[in-house]
């Protein structure tokens, strides 16, 4: 049996790919040889829960991952873990049917977990402590390894940024080809994270062709170099997936959602002196970002907790502006949590949530609504955990007006990022695929829970019956086994499922 070796490109935009394809040699070979189409990821379009739905084959209402915040405690500042994710992942099923498994730099998988090989931590890992690799003792042989930018992102350090991001790149992809040519591995699997960087930080240059017009296709070059020596070293008999864990486009405005809410009564303030001393300050203009654009212009910038580095300073100078802790929470309705346009009720009958959506249809810019659609909770999720996720999520003109993920940001609805950030992230992301198995294809209807069900698959794997994903048959060949072998289904003994619930109730009606 070949191997199935899968490259994330973090952000990755079809679109571009095919326009760059003839400088991008690697990359067109997928296209012109290969499988290739659009991947449409999870609503909203976040790096979490996408990298989570790709690697369980689930919606997120099936593993209680919906965003970076945990949504299961009352705690809203808690940021989520691996081990929030309930569910196996796709190197879990295949480590116990030991098969090599090698994982690099996969959002949400630290702290990491036992696997039958190697892994490396991705995004949301806080530092190189003992839970950054499995085995603990290969953080000692990847000393080069790259787990954070050093340089944090302003106006004034495009080049430094830039050069940064490139270099975190190569120690990643120099990381990952050392495994690949240190041993066997039947399933390999590395995230390239920078395309979504530099495409967040330098998307307007590209389209106003500044004088950084070229970094995303820098970036995208220096993946398309890294892709083909992963392709040298791991040989003619694997069969490639390159994924991206959601699109991209241009970031035109930033939403304060809870402004909003609080204009249209359906949020309310504390009646106490400070909160309306805030909130006084706060409509005559003295604001988070007004204070930062100051610091900017007076160029103090590097003595300001400036937010990729020092959050926490940063979420203490917030909390001097309104905050959650201002939430008069026994009248509120509705509030704003997440940075897409993420709504939670905090009160839940059914005419509440007409109030809301009614409300949220008005919300307007030059008298036209900006919203495009606003997807209830039943019509993305299903699972254990449904009652846990978000109840509302907007989609505000094609997701080129996302919320700001903190509870208001300025004293304007509607606004501009401020720190100039032009790009952001989209629904439909890129699927390429190439190897001996792999057949020259269009790919239409393709999701990102269709990725581990399709590996599994590829692996004559049973496939776990709760799985949302399909798999996608039609990338292979017409002689290759992939495609003649039927998909297999696990089987689950309901005999002994039911056997599991009498014993439960038992227990309980003892404790009773
Ligand atoms: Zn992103």
């Amino acid at each position: 049996m070949g191997k199935v070796v899968i490259i994330g490109l973090d952000g990755g935009n079809f679109d571009i790919i095919q326009k760059w394809k003839d400088k991008l040699p690697t990359l067109k070979k997928f296209i012109d040889h290969g499988s290739s189409g659009y991947l449409k990821t999870t609503i909203p379009p976040l790096t979490i829960p996408a990298w989570p739905s790709f690697y369980t084959g689930k919606n997120p209402g099936k593993y209680g991952v919906f965003d970076f915040v945990d949504r299961t405690s009352k705690n809203k500042n808690k940021i989520v873990d691996s081990t929030y994710v309930k569910s196996d992942s796709l190197w879990s099923i295949l480590s116990k049917d030991n098969k090599k498994c090698c994982v690099i730099n996969v959002p949400l998988t630290y702290p990491a977990k036992k696997i039958n090989g190697l892994m490396i931590t991705g995004l949301l890992t806080p530092k190189r402590d003992s839970f950054f690799t499995y085995p603990k003792q290969l953080s000692e042989k990847i000393k080069d390894y790259r787990l954070h930018l050093d340089v944090g992102y302003t106006k004034k350090k495009k080049k430094e940024f830039f050069n940064d991001a490139v270099k975190v790149h190569r120690a990643r992809a120099k990381t990952s080809i050392d495994l690949v040519k240190s041993q066997y591995f039947d399933f390999f699997m590395v995230v390239f994270t920078m395309t979504d960087e530099i495409s967040h930080h330098y998307w307007k240059d590209m389209v106003k062709k500044t004088k950084y017009e070229k970094a995303i296709f820098r970036i995208y070059r220096e993946a398309d170099n890294s892709i083909k020596k992963l392709m040298d070293t791991a040989g003619k008999d694997t069969n490639f997936i390159i994924m991206s864990d959601h699109g991209f486009g241009s970031l035109e405005k930033m939403v304060n959602l809870n402004l909003f809410l609080i204009d249209k009564k359906l949020l309310f303030l504390k009646k106490e002196i400070l909160t309306n001393l805030k909130y006084n300050l706060f409509k005559l203009g003295f604001t988070p970002t007004n204070i930062y654009n100051l610091v900017c212009k007076l160029g103090l910038q590097d003595f300001f907790p400036e937010p990729r580095i020092n959050k926490n300073v940063r979420e203490k100078l917030l909390n001097i502006f309104l905050s959650f802790s201002d939430v008069d929470w026994n009248r509120t309705i509705a509030y704003s949590l997440g940075n897409v346009g993420q709504i939670h009720l905090n009160k839940k009958d059914i005419h509440y949530k007409k109030k809301v959506i009614k409300s949220l249809y008005n919300l307007k810019e030059n008298n036209e609504s900006i919203i495009d659609e606003i997807y209830e909770k039943k019509d993305l999720y299903s699972g254990k955990y449904f009652e846990y996720a978000t109840d509302l999520c907007l989609k505000m003109k094609d997701f080129s007006y996302i919320s700001y993920p903190v509870f208001v940001n300025s004293n304007k609805i509607i606004d501009n990022h401020p720190l100039g950030i032009s790009g952001g992230h989209r629904l439909h992301g890129v699927f390429l695929a190439y190897g001996p198995d792999i057949k020259f294809n269009n790919v239409k209807n393709a999701e990102i829970i269709d990725i581990t069900p399709t590996v599994l698959h590829m692996f004559n794997q049973e496939i776990p019956p709760d799985m949302d994903g399909k798999v996608l048959k039609e990338i292979f060949k017409e002689n290759s086994d992939f495609l003649k072998n039927k998909i297999k289904y696990e089987k689950i003994d309901k005999t002994n499922l039911e056997k599991q619930k009498i014993n439960k109730t038992l227990k309980k009606l003892r404790l009773l």
